[in-house]
């Protein structure tokens, strides 16, 4: 079985688990969880805060207008949404769309640490000052970070005001709009560093055949 599709199927388990978690008191509440949404093998992630009315209905995240409009923003940028991987830092909808409690977020933290770990993406989208505060803790707030790129070991973080924000203030519209612009810049960078990286490998190898083959040629005498 390839790896991609071992991958797929712990993604696959992991959303069966969140589906009938009952570790908090949001389960009591919740219609459906919402584990999260995308292929296991993306390169990007996007972690927004919490289901809403509609992601809590349906089960999928971000399908209600602030959904709408991250589909139009990655769109901007020449990203397809079924090309990456869709999640929240919590998995059940808060009661009538209260911010999370501590006490949850730490109760759901594993989940969306084991989606990382399974997904591995090269760049993770911070919706929010949950998702950065979450995943970025003791970083500054995000009206002073929004749009920078923070880079933690090879995975590179950008975060980035809640589409939710910005659905009524055309300011911040404004500001994402032109954050998720430079986003298109980090992933070029990316891209062009995978590309050197892949090359140099490729280099190494000839390198280290040519050796080999004059190794040979040598024990012929
Ligand atoms: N807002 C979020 O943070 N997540 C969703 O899934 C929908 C709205």
């Amino acid at each position: 079985m390839s790896l991609g599709l071992v991958d797929a199927e712990a993604l696959a388990a992991l959303h069966a688990r969140i589906d009938v978690c009952t570790a908090c008191r949001l389960h009591e509440t919740r219609t459906r969880a919402v584990p999260g949404d995308g292929p296991v093998t993306a390169r990007i992630m996007a972690v927004g805060e919490a289901p809403g009315e509609n992601e809590d209905r349906t089960g999928r995240p971000f399908v209600g207008a602030a959904g709408q409009l991250l589909t139009r923003l990655l769109q901007s940028i020449g990203l397809d949404r079924q090309d990456i991987y869709i999640c929240n830092v919590l998995k059940c909808r808060p009661p009538g769309n209260r911010d999370p409690e501590p006490d949850e977020v730490s109760s759901c933290a594993h989940f969306l640490d084991e989606q990382i770990a399974l997904i591995r993406p090269d760049v993770i989208l911070l919706l929010g000052r949950h998702a950065v505060g979450r995943l970025l803790p003791g970083m500054p707030g995000i009206s002073r970070i929004h749009g920078e790129r923070v880079r933690r070991g090879d995975r590179l973080y950008v975060p980035l005001f809640h589409p939710a924000a910005a659905l009524y203030n055309a300011s911040l519209l404004r500001t994402l709009e032109e954050d998720m612009q430079r986003v298109r810049g980090y992933l070029a960078d990316a891209e062009a560093e995978r590309e050197r990286l892949r090359r140099e490998a490729e280099q190494e190898a000839a390198r280290a055949a040519a050796v080999r083959a004059a190794d040979e040629q040598l024990t012929l005498f």
